[in-house]
């Protein structure tokens, strides 16, 4: 399209760069369907016809020459425009520039100008003549043409970085794992935009930001209730455009000024939160849409569906493995889990030359105590030592329930002053905790121990345990509520 109207141009001006010389130019160029115009050696325009003087709403001959063109000009063109402009008068070789022209109704309107240098009868440069062509349609149609071009590469950019976020998540094992994969992702699928993934905490009585992005401030705070949130309560979309006069949530900072998105997330009939992240700049510095509000708000609503699907499916996955790993009632790692855990843990001590201490607990008459309070007290009373045993773990020890009121504790690199000082920790915890049941004070708990640690207590986990067993046989035939350590004598509190 550009080449046609080039070859246009230039036949046009091939013919009134020969008419030029001719007295008569003036008459024929006047009337002309085309805008055209004449300049002088020095670069005056000297003529302009009524077309182009129509264009501009120059109606009188005052209006008239370069004036009218200067005036008319973007103040933002001109700068490129004189200096093409005075280039060609340097070198006397045609010229092409595109610029701005403030039409007769004050519409800035684009311009394609095209110069022709002309040489008079005597042979000399005596200036420049042109047509100008108004090719506003045409570039608005350009200008439309790159802007769905850039909105879908930017579409496909963010389809793919929603792909390969959601790639990750489904490795993911926990949700902690997750924040910083999202966190990553949601800095570049939103770029130069503020946002953050709200989760229900487990009770669903708060809402928390487990990964903020941009500028922290936009909210006001990490921490929120589910009425905070129009989109939590609706179930659905809560699109602000502008902040001024709208429904804004209580999440979001009183100084806010920028639009913003709250899309629930939802998957399997579970809302598990909510993804707010704000509209961003929508239009470029010349204000021209760069994206619209419409895709902005599809794409969040998208991150937050696939951001929904991708967590519950992964809390479902992390249910299912607490399940075969772990003791419905204590929450204890259970018995198979801590054999190939202790295998495992041991083989890699017996490498790097560290011990590793283990604690068999098994709580006193436990039998009459299930007999004068009931089953179920005796129920509570494990889950009660279970939390007393979680509150002295140090990271990478183990818990587990062995079986019945049997609890195991694995140390981690822990030697047998250690391992044993631990115990003794936990024994004294048990024997001090009031067991509150029901509003009833219940009668107090004591616990044997038994303490191995590898190397000296056994190098297999079989061995290792059944030294611990040992180690707890001796403790309840010495007087329980004791710890005792190997198959040495009893320790002395
Ligand atoms: P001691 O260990 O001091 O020798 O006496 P004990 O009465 O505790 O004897 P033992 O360890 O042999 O008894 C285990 C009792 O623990 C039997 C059972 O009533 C109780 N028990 C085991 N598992 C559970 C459980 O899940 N809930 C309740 N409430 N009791 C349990
Ligand atoms: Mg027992
Ligand atoms: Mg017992």
């Amino acid at each position: 399209m550009n080449e046609n109207k080039a070859v246009a141009g230039e036949s046009i001006n091939t013919v009134i760069a020969l008419l030029a010389d001719d007295t008569d130019f003036q008459i024929v160029a006047e009337d002309a369907p085309v805008m055209l115009w004449l300049t002088n050696a020095e670069g005056k325009v000297i003529f302009t016809n009524s077309k182009w003087k129509k264009f501009v709403g120059a109606v009188t001959e005052g209006h008239l020459g370069g004036d009218a063109w200067l005036l008319a000009l973007h103040a933002e063109d001109k700068e490129h425009c004189l200096q093409i402009f005075n280039e060609a008068f340097l070198s006397h070789q045609p010229f092409q520039m595109e610029y701005r022209l403030r039409r007769f109704d004050g519409q800035y309107r684009y311009i394609l100008d095209m110069g022709e240098p002309y040489i008079n009868k005597e042979g000399r440069f005596s200036g420049f003549i042109g047509s100008s062509a108004d090719i506003t349609d045409r570039k608005n149609y350009e200008n439309q043409l790159r802007l769905s071009q850039l909105e879908l590469t930017q579409h496909n950019r963010e389809m793919a970085l929603i792909n390969e976020l959601n790639s990750y998540l489904q490795v993911c094992r926990s949700l902690e794992e997750t924040h910083s994969i999202v966190h990553h992702y949601a800095k570049q699928i939103f770029t130069d935009q503020t946002g953050a993934l709200y989760l229900f905490d487990e009770s669903h009585n708060t809402v928390e930001a487990v990964v903020i992005w941009g500028d922290e401030k936009f909210f006001s705070s990490p921490v929120i209730s589910p009425d905070d949130c129009w989109a939590l309560r609706q179930g659905r979309l809560h699109v602000v455009e502008e902040t001024e006069n709208a429904i804004l949530c209580s999440h979001i900072a009183e100084h806010a000024v920028q639009g913003y998105v709250c899309a629930p997330a939802i998957a399997q009939g579970e809302m598990i939160g909510f993804l707010c992240v704000t509209l961003g700049d929508t239009r470029n510095d010349k204000g021209v849409l760069r994206t619209s509000v419409e895709s902005r708000t599809r794409l969040i609503s998208l991150a937050a569906d696939n951001l929904a699907m991708a967590l519950v499916s992964l809390k479902l996955r992390e249910a299912l493995r607490n399940r075969s790993v772990r003791d419905p009632m204590t929450r204890l790692f259970n018995r198979r889990y801590m054999d190939e855990t202790l295998i495992r843990e041991l083989a890699n001590c017996k490498r790097s030359g560290k011990p590793l201490g283990v604690i068999m607990i098994d709580i006193d008459h436990f039998k009459t105590y299930n007999d004068t309070h009931g089953h179920d007290a005796g129920d509570y009373v494990l889950v009660e030592i279970a939390d007393i045993m979680r509150a002295k773990l140090r990271s990478g020890d183990v818990a587990c329930r062995y079986g019945g009121e049997e609890l195991v504790m694995i140390i981690l690199g822990a030697s047998r002053e250690i391992t044993v000082e631990r115990a003794e920790l936990v024994r004294a915890a048990i024997e001090k905790h009031e067991f509150v049941y029901k509003g009833r004070n219940l009668a107090s708990v004591t616990a044997s121990l038994g303490v191995a640690v590898y190397p000296d207590g056994g190098d297999t986990a079989a061995t290792l345990l059944k030294t611990a067993d040992t180690a707890l046989y001796i403790a309840k035939e010495s007087g329980r509520n004791r710890v005792v350590v190997s198959s040495t004598t009893p320790f002395v509190e």
